[in-house]
């Protein structure tokens, strides 16, 4: 059966629901393919279920302080049955609603594999579809990762972990990026084992090194196992179907046992049986190129979302999804570029980690001249009569002005108190704006104004 639409958008999770929205706001005849499940990883594998459970794992962990607030000592058990049926239930709530979006008549949608003909042409189940622009935002998968053993012995992803009803007595967690911390945090606080074997020497090591250290020592008080700086070499089944993870860790050889193993090594482009070949786009590594148009190397290809694995962040993912639906019903124009100035990450650990901008690391990567000021929550009146101790506010400035370049926090309510900083950010703020701007008090966000001052003098004497 023969088809034709203006723009065809392969995948409808976040990116290809926010390209086909803005392309059919634009005019266009859109159509979506989508093998299914339909709902999109954020809402059926990622931000969504882990964000509920996580919430458990909050409550549980206030529940085993209740001593240090003058309440008798309580204990949480945890029931994985439970926790699992909660998360399922918001899942299919937030499912059914993003199900009847993509059903939405406004749309032509295929539920098919879709592979590529031709540059103009996609097989989707019986149907050949023509279009004079495709967007592809066909996700990620969990990366395969070669362990001596790992196959062999069987071992779990974030995808299996969401579904798991038996809670394993031990978990020993391959990586450290946010996936990895918050699910072996979440597990560590329901009572079960938890080691974290990271082969840098840091946690979450696409940031600046002090995130790392200070998670790393709230993990350890908390009582989970973390060794970075290793080198795996090897997985073997034990007894009673526990497994053995050998490596190396500063130059010693060390096995740790546990139940079960989470490989949570990252995720990688999802193409498979796309047939991009026959649409002669560019692919390298397995990700497909973009440019900042989020162009592909045809210019009527668009990708968006972690299948370009620039940032596998749900709100870039929805940016590029928007970008590329307004630039492929303009193909004639000169396309929209994605600005990078306010990306922003947060990692749902306790504490969280949240940043906006540019980082030490990228600073000095890119030759970037910065000022750079922090601030600790131990030494902040709110958190200490919330009892939160660890972590710390930094921000980067530009030497001469002031201009908020980039801004860090480890900390409690992070990924809430880090927006005051994008929408400084975003309005091309300073340092002085920070300082002048009001802050109530006694707040969290009021702590932003230590690491401002101490920027502000050193701009002032300069
Ligand atoms: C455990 C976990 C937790 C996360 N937590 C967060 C978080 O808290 N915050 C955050 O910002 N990000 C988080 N993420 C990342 C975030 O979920 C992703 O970046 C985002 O969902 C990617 O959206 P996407 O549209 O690119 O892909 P997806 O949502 O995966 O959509 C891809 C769609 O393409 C379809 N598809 C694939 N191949 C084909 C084909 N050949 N034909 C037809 N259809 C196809 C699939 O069925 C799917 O519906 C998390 C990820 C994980 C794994």
């Amino acid at each position: 059966m023969d088809r034709t639409h203006d723009v065809i958008i392969i995948g409808g999770g976040s990116a290809g629901y926010a390209a086909a929205r803005t392309a059919k706001d634009a005019g266009a005849d859109v159509a979506i393919v989508d093998q299914g499940p339909l709902g999109g990883l954020c809402i059926l594998r990622g931000c969504m279920p882990t964000k509920a459970i996580l919430r458990t794992a909050e409550i549980a962990a206030l529940i085993q302080r209740a001593q240090e607030f003058g309440l008798a000592p309580a204990a949480a058990k945890a029931d994985l049955k439970t926790i699992i049926d909660r998360k399922d239930r918001l899942v299919s709530e937030f499912a059914d609603y993003r199900i009847g979006q993509l059903r939405d008549p406004r749309f032509a949608l295929y539920e098919h594999h879709a592979s590529f003909l031709s540059p103009h042409e996609l097989q989707a189940g019986p149907f050949r579809l023509t279009g004079k622009a495709f967007i592809i935002a066909t996700g990620s998968v969990p990366r395969e990762v070669a362990i001596p053993g790992l196959r062999e012995c069987g071992y779990l992803t974030s995808d299996d972990l969401l579904d798991l009803r038996d809670q394993p007595s031990s978990l020993i967690v391959l990586g450290a990026g946010p996936v990895a911390l918050e699910l072996g945090q979440f597990f560590s606080r329901i009572g079960t084992s938890v080691t974290v074997i990271q082969r840098s020497p840091h946690l979450l090591s696409h940031l600046d090194d002090d995130i790392g250290t200070v998670l790393k020592q709230a993990l350890e008080d908390e009582g989970v196992t973390v060794f970075t700086d290793t080198a795996l070499t090897g997985i073997r089944k034990g007894v009673e179907a526990s497994r053995s993870v050998s490596f190396i860790h500063r130059g010693e050889p060390m096995t740790v046992r546990g139940e079960q193993v989470l490989q949570a090594m990252g995720r990688r482009p999802c193409v498979d049986d796309l047939n991009l070949e026959a649409a002669d786009v560019r692919v390298v590594d397995g990700r497909v190129v973009v440019d900042g148009a989020m162009r592909t190397s045809q210019r009527h290809i668009f990708a968006v979302g972690d299948v370009t694995n620039l940032y596998d962040i749900v709100h870039i993912a929805i940016q590029q999804g928007e970008l590329a639906g307004f630039n492929a019903t303009h193909l004639a124009e000169v396309p929209r570029q994605f600005d990078d100035r306010l990306v922003t990450e947060v990692i749902f650990t306790d504490p969280q980690v949240a940043l906006v901008g540019l980082s030490e690391k990228t600073c000095r990567v890119r030759e970037i001249p910065y000022l750079v000021a922090s601030y600790p929550f131990s030494d902040h009146g709110k958190a200490m009569c919330r009892g939160d101790r660890y972590g710390f506010v930094k921000l980067l400035a530009v030497p001469e002005n002031g201009q908020l370049l980039g801004a860090q926090i480890v900390g409690p309510e992070a990924g809430e108190l880090i927006h005051e900083l994008i929408a400084v950010m975003y309005y091309r703020g300073t340092v002085y704006d920070l300082m002048r701007m009001p802050h109530y008090h006694p707040t969290l966000a009021e702590i932003v104004t230590y690491p401002a001052e101490a920027l502000v003098e050193r701009i002032d004497k300069r």
